[in-house]
């Protein structure tokens, strides 16, 4: 599969280059030259395959060649290793679960297949790749994880000192071995300066194999897809497809799911569910895409500012916001709203929700009409965000054994100063 660059000033790529790379040399997102077609075949009879099985048909096309089929089923099954469960917490009412991963957050699935591909295309060269990448908490967690003893691969993490939660300061800064915690003295916008400054350091990129775990990465965005033909698979209603609300901050979740619809999954429409961050849902009101400053709220993996991800929504549907909102609609939810949904959901089902899991519920609820059938997104497991679910349920959570082992473990970190000379002589010594 060959991909281009949405700013389209650069030469198209193969899958492997566009992994490699990330962005386009013009800045442009690379975006898939087709859309891979599932046999109607296969979609009705999706119930006889397993989950390993339909994550590699719906993934093979897009990577072709560059990885071989042997090897590539090697790194699907390793992506999706963990449960993918459609729970009914009422009738009309369901939500894929997608925390059971290692890092308890939907993430997990992008950076697994991410980690793995680049792994698959380092063993090439003769330099080990290395992943740079700044985290204001949760992708960092994810990648660390994603990374941990996959060969030839190194991973320098630059986290803000105090500023990520004690779970997630664990999980960037216990793994060892290849993970490398860089605790900088400052906060997440210098880490990001610091890392923006390393990528465009001429000097450093001739002598390093340097890469970034963006999330626009082709290779973290497309294996989103198997969330959905998960869900189809376990959807009892074959003939009354779902409509799917999706928590969506970058918006890169609900575009591989769109995706994954256009290549024959049934979905009757889809809800990006926002929070205060309510760019896209003005958009759709306005036709006026305004940009203004992110604003915090208890969704913080969805306190995005300019969803870079919407530029691939509006390529699936040639570039017409009206053919887009014929299939999609978006809403918002406060973070009033959110806490009074974690509330009723625990009080009318003994169902708890994390934060953005809640504000797509809250979409969902919003935005359908009686009696139509409806799939949730659950994207991160709620005892990430322990204070302000226990607050609104009122009851304590059971921290899950991964999660206990974790904390007990033995930290280590390198502490930094906001300091490029320092950041380039460590990243040098590779
Ligand atoms: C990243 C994230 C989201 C938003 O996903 P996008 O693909 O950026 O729209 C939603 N929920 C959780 C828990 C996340 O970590």
């Amino acid at each position: 599969m060959q991909y281009y660059s949405l700013n389209g000033h650069s030469p198209m790529v193969d899958f492997k280059e566009a992994t490699i790379k990330g962005q386009a040399p013009d800045k442009g997102l690379y975006f898939p030259r087709e859309i891979a077609i599932l046999p109607k075949e296969f979609v009705k009879n999706i119930e006889e395959y397993s989950n390993e099985e339909i994550a590699y048909r719906l993934l093979q096309p897009y990577i072709g060649e560059d990885i071989e089929p042997g090897q590539l089923r090697k790194i699907v099954n390793e992506t999706i290793n963990f449960p993918i469960p459609l729970k009914e917490i009422e009738p009309s009412t369901f939500i894929l679960e997608l925390f059971h991963g290692p890092t308890l957050a939907f993430k997990d699935v992008g950076a697994r297949f991410m980690s793995r591909c680049l792994s698959w295309f380092a063993s090439g060269h003769d330099r080990k790749i290395i992943v740079l990448v700044a985290t204001s908490g949760d992708t960092g967690g994810a990648v660390a994880s994603s990374f941990y003893e996959v060969p030839n691969v190194e991973v320098v993490i630059l986290y803000p000192s105090g500023k990520v939660s004690p779970i997630q300061e664990k999980q960037l800064t216990t793994p060892g071995k290849n993970i490398h915690a860089l605790e900088i003295a400052g906060n997440f916008d210098d880490c990001q300066a610091l890392v923006k400054k390393a990528f465009a350091d001429n000097d450093l990129t001739r002598k390093l194999f340097l890469t970034s775990a963006n999330s626009i990465n082709v290779a973290r965005w497309l294996p989103q897809q198997v969330y959905y033909a998960l869900a189809w698979k376990q959807w009892p209603y074959k003939n009354e497809p779902p409509v799917v609300s999706v928590p969506s901050g970058n918006f890169g979740n609900i575009c591989a799911g769109l995706l994954a619809h256009l290549s024959g999954i049934p979905v009757k429409r889809f809800i990006a569910a926002c929070n205060a961050n309510d760019v896209i849902p003005q958009y759709f009101q306005t036709g006026n895409r305004i940009s203004k400053p992110a604003v915090p709220t208890a969704s913080n993996a969805m306190d995005v500012a300019d969803p870079s991800n919407f530029i691939r929504i509006l390529e699936l549907f040639e570039r017409n916001l009206d053919n887009v909102k014929a299939k999609v609609c978006a809403t918002t939810s406060s973070d009033a709203e959110t806490a009074a949904t974690i509330h009723e959901v625990f009080q009318q089902y003994n169902y708890t929700l994390d934060p953005h899991t809640a504000v797509a519920w809250n979409g969902l609820n919003k935005n359908r009409s009686h009696g139509e059938k409806g799939i949730v997104i659950g994207t991160a497991h709620p005892i990430k965000f322990p204070d302000f679910v226990e607050y609104n349920t009122g009851s304590k959570l059971a921290y899950p054994p991964s999660v206990q082992s974790l904390l007990s473990l033995d930290a280590s970190s390198t502490q930094m100063k906001v300091d490029y000379p320092d950041l380039k002589e460590f990243l040098l010594a590779f």
